[in-house]
């Protein structure tokens, strides 16, 4: 089945449009998972930027009847501020001196048809993890990329994903060479723990499901 016929044709153009760091196999993958894990519970994504992997993990948690909660502060993550590799100064703004893009993420939700089942939560992962107490269908984590960030993203919610529910990892570079250690150093965590089972993974993409 091809992309256009698995998902909302509106909302795939706009998360093609969007800007954001997700390849589209990947993000057809969540996009599957978010629909099968929406019965089980809200669904979770830290880590939304502009929006473009909300709008896949959206579209699927709205064919599969749920709800997304999308946590982010929007303040950009340590490698998207002044004078590092992410920046993007579209999205700096000089009266506040901080990056900002909520305004964006609003936008992209909204082109996407996904207002009404697509929440903003804006709050760091701790904050919003205080909040979130219910099993959840689905927790995809692509936060921060230090370990701290890592690590806290991991501890806050990998608790959380309800039993049958599933723990999805952006960002998995077995050779350092290619990438940040943070993200698969807590997906070796989770499996370490002996409470979920490996899936098979798609690109950078490593899932889990909740035993
Ligand atoms: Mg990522």
């Amino acid at each position: 089945m091809s992309s256009v016929d698995r998902m909302d044709p509106r909302a795939l153009e706009v998360a093609r449009a969007c800007k954001g760091f997700l390849d589209e196999e990947e993000g057809m993958r969540l996009h599957d998972l978010a629909r099968a894990c929406a019965p089980i519970g809200p669904i979770v994504e830290i880590g939304s930027y502009c929006g473009k992997s909300s709008v896949y993990v959206g579209a699927g948690t709205k064919a599969g009847g749920g709800t997304l909660v999308c946590v982010d502060h929007h303040r950009g993550n340590e490698e998207q501020q002044p004078g590092e590799l992410y920046h993007d100064p579209d999205l700096y703004d000089p009266e506040q001196g901080a990056m900002d893009s909520l305004r964006i993420i609003r936008r992209t939700l909204r082109d996407a048809g996904l207002e009404d089942t697509a929440l903003l939560l804006v709050a760091s992962s701790t904050a919003a993890a205080r909040l979130v107490t219910v099993p959840l269908g689905m927790v995809f984590i692509d936060g921060g990329h230090s370990f701290e960030a890592a690590q806290t993203d991991y501890q806050r919610w990998a608790g959380k994903v309800a039993h049958g529910g599933i723990l999805a990892i952006h960002d998995l570079f077995p050779n350092p060479d290619e990438g940040g250690q943070a993200p698969i150093t807590i997906y070796r965590q989770a499996i370490a723990s002996e409470l979920f089972d490996e899936l098979p993974r798609t690109k950078t993409l490593g899932v889990l499901r909740r035993r």
